[in-house]
């Protein structure tokens, strides 16, 4: 059997036929495969897309395709130039590979699959390629799936930020978290308000007033613009952003305490206790059940700030926005007595965003609160995993790729399942 009888076979383009395939011996052995036009066809020019009449021959390049028994594929062809009425000369346009790219569409879509379960760098270990072609062929498969998704029925937006770049700058990211539909949409520089407003200029007006419910954390300039731009959604402040920050309020109680302790000269007690107190009970080991019990026993202001914090888990129970309000008032009303000062701002900042606190209970159901909090932790894991990444388009795309659940092209063989 021929080469080209197999490729035929795979991958047949309408005006193009193979020609005889060759082994060629370099650093590596490689398989080198020739392309020509098919007799009396014409070329389509790159410009316009339409058949035009012939200009001249290019000399021959060389398309890297997917790889064989550990052998580099090449499809080697002249690119001819057209005259194209409307364009002028212009190099023609082959169905095989986008614009100056060197990889063929399916070797650069074979990359991009692979790139989903490995590494970028390991990919281009596995494959004999570079790290700059993985990215390359992620970046096609990006920018072809965020082209061609549908964005139609999205009636549920989370807006989630994230610390790049060892934490000194942010992104803003925006999901769609219905039920039926989760994926990341949008993803923009910093979290100011003009990131914000570029989202909602990108998604559309049409779009937006289409959206019921929005949940976000309590940044300010985020809620400043879902005010505006999406007046008709139910805003929920996150909870998991809220214990994210009453997280660090018990941090600092705890790091002044321990400090203060130590200075005293008390047996350091809250030694290796950070993670005691800002876990869940439920989430506990074996280990540290004991331990929290033990800790529970001294009337420290760290134990305090964590029952403050425990306590206000009840609040998301509640099935009333009424009973919900009041158990917040309550709650805030013996936090602001508890000479806790970083418990107190919370307190304070949970009172200024009430009516936003309360809409949780009334989008409930339509809503699941773990939705942003496991896409935070997908996006960091993707952010860790990218050593490499020092680019902003190159996070932007491996987000994208890993989060934005987009559509591919259908093939007539699949070369990656
Ligand atoms: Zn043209």
């Amino acid at each position: 059997m021929q080469v080209k009888t197999i490729l035929n076979r795979i991958q047949r383009h309408q005006s193009f036929v193979y020609g005889p395939a060759r082994l060629v011996q370099g650093a590596r052995l490689m398989l080198e495969v020739e392309v020509r036009p098919r007799a009396n066809s014409r070329a389509k020019c790159s410009g316009c897309a339409t058949l035009a009449p012939g200009y001249d021959t290019l000399p021959v390049r060389r398309f890297e395709f997917v790889p064989l028994w550990g052998m580099a594929v090449f499809l080697v062809y002249a690119m001819r130039r057209v005259s194209c009425p409307t364009c002028g000369v212009k190099v023609e346009s082959v169905p095989w590979a986008t614009g100056k790219h060197q990889l063929t569409d399916t070797y650069a879509w074979f990359l991009a699959r692979w790139a989903r379960r490995l590494s970028w760098k390991e990919v281009a270990e596995v494959f004999g390629t570079s790290w700059e072609k993985v990215f390359r062929s992620v970046e096609l498969a990006v920018e072809w799936g965020r082209a061609h998704q549908e964005l139609c029925g999205v009636t549920a937006l989370g807006i989630d930020e994230i610390a790049w770049q060892r934490g000194h700058r942010y992104l803003t990211l925006v999901y769609q978290i219905d039920e039926g539909c989760r994926r990341l949409l949008w993803i923009g520089q910093e979290r100011r308000v003009k990131t914000l407003l570029r989202f909602f200029r990108w998604f559309g007006k049409e779009r937006s007033a289409g959206v019921e419910f929005i949940c976000s954390d309590m940044w300010h300039p985020y809620l400043k613009v879902i005010a505006k731009k999406a007046s008709g959604a139910i805003h929920v402040l996150d909870r998991f952003h809220i214990m994210a920050k009453m997280s660090k309020a018990i941090d600092e109680v705890r790091a002044t305490e321990s400090k203060a302790l130590a200075a005293q000269g008390y047996e350091p007690v809250l030694k290796r206790t950070r993670w005691l107190l800002l876990k869940r009970p439920e989430n506990l080991t074996e280990a540290q059940e004991p331990k929290l019990a033990e800790l529970l026993q001294y009337n420290l202001r760290s134990v305090r700030a964590y029952l403050l914090k425990e306590d206000l888990q009840f609040f998301w129970e509640y099935v009333s926005p009424y009973w919900a309000g009041k158990f917040l008032d309550r709650w805030c009303t013996r936090t602001m007595r508890s000479k806790l000062e970083p418990m107190k701002k919370m307190a304070r900042t949970l009172r200024t965003h009430r009516p936003l606190l309360l809409n949780w209970f009334r989008a409930k159901g339509a809503m699941s609160s773990g939705v942003v909090e496991g896409f935070n932790n997908k996006a960091k894991l993707t952010l860790r995993k990218s050593y490499g990444f020092r680019t902003y388009r190159a996070m932007e795309i491996a987000l994208y790729h890993a989060l934005g659940a987009l559509p591919e092209p259908r093939f007539t063989h699949e070369f990656c399942g």
